[in-house]
């Protein structure tokens, strides 16, 4: 048994390894565009040191998943069923619904006075970048890929999971991740009313936890905040303006919900925004 962790950890770590840092490169290059450094959210300088420490999370995070997927795969390769588009859908569908759970309950549990130690090292990222998405304690690496393997191993049980499936999960978790930490909006305006946005969050969505703290705590949908009363009522305003070129130039910065959204091509309002 030892000697098959030891054998597949290396191939684990290259190919986990590498797509990871493939993501987080990619990300950097387009959040360097000018596209990209016209819509930021937040238009501020990282904190002095902050790419450093990122980059030692990140590494650390590497190896440490290495570690724990391989011993995932040791248990659970054998479980999983032979590959189907319709298996393979169905396992997506369940790791992403039950994973925006997991990650919402856990967040918010990390957030209280006790257990803020395990998740300090994420928000090192006031404002995010790209890196921010590998950035993370040991402890809370442990506790995400914990909760993701156990909704595996316990769908194996009564439903067909694809390793396929699982696989097409992980690339838009850390594609999603990437793009949520780019301090940049993509989205049109319009994006966060319809009905996609409010399935789906936004990189402003994610950008508003990292500068506020409380608040924000789901991973790719904003429906559980808005459900428990966690969203910010500013979030589309902010949205509006960063899609704008108009981003946040102040950490506390709010924006009064009934004020206007910013008109396409007019120079949005400054005077009176935000609380001290
Ligand atoms: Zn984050
Ligand atoms: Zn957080």
């Amino acid at each position: 048994m030892v000697q098959g962790f030891l054998r597949l950890l290396p191939l684990v770590l290259a190919v986990s390894g590498a797509i990871k840092a493939l993501g987080v490169a990619l990300g950097w290059k387009v959040s360097q565009l000018q596209a990209a450094q016209r819509r930021r959210v937040y238009r501020r300088a990282l904190a002095p040191g902050q790419l450093r420490s990122e980059a030692r999370a990140a590494l650390t995070v590497i190896v440490g998943d290495a570690l724990l997927i391989t011993a995932f795969r040791m248990y659970q390769d054998a479980r999983f069923a032979p590959f189907s588009w319709q298996a393979t859908l169905l396992t997506f569908a369940w790791m992403f619904v039950m994973f925006e759970v997991w990650f919402y309950v856990t967040h918010r549990l990390m957030h209280t006075r006790a257990l803020y130690w395990v998740h300090a090292q994420h928000h090192v990222a006031q404002v995010t970048n790209p890196l921010t998405s590998l950035s993370f304690s040991l402890m809370e690496r442990f506790v995400l890929l914990g909760g993701g393997f156990l909704f595996v191993a316990a769908a194996s049980t009564f439903m067909p999971v694809t390793q396929a499936g699982v696989l097409l999960y992980i690339l838009t978790n850390y594609t999603l991740n990437v793009l949520g930490h780019g301090n940049t909006e993509w989205l049109p305006e319009r994006f966060v009313a319809s009905w996609a946005g409010r399935l789906f969050f936004t990189p402003t969505f994610h950008a508003l936890h990292h500068a506020r703290y409380q608040g924000h705590y789901g991973l790719f949908t904003p429906m559980l905040d808005r459900w428990l009363g966690t969203a910010f009522d500013d979030y589309p305003q902010v949205h509006a303006r960063a899609r704008a070129g108009n981003g946040l130039e102040r950490m506390g910065e709010r924006i009064r919900p009934e004020e206007a959204l910013p008109t396409p091509g007019a120079a949005a309002p400054v005077q009176g925004l935000g609380t001290p």
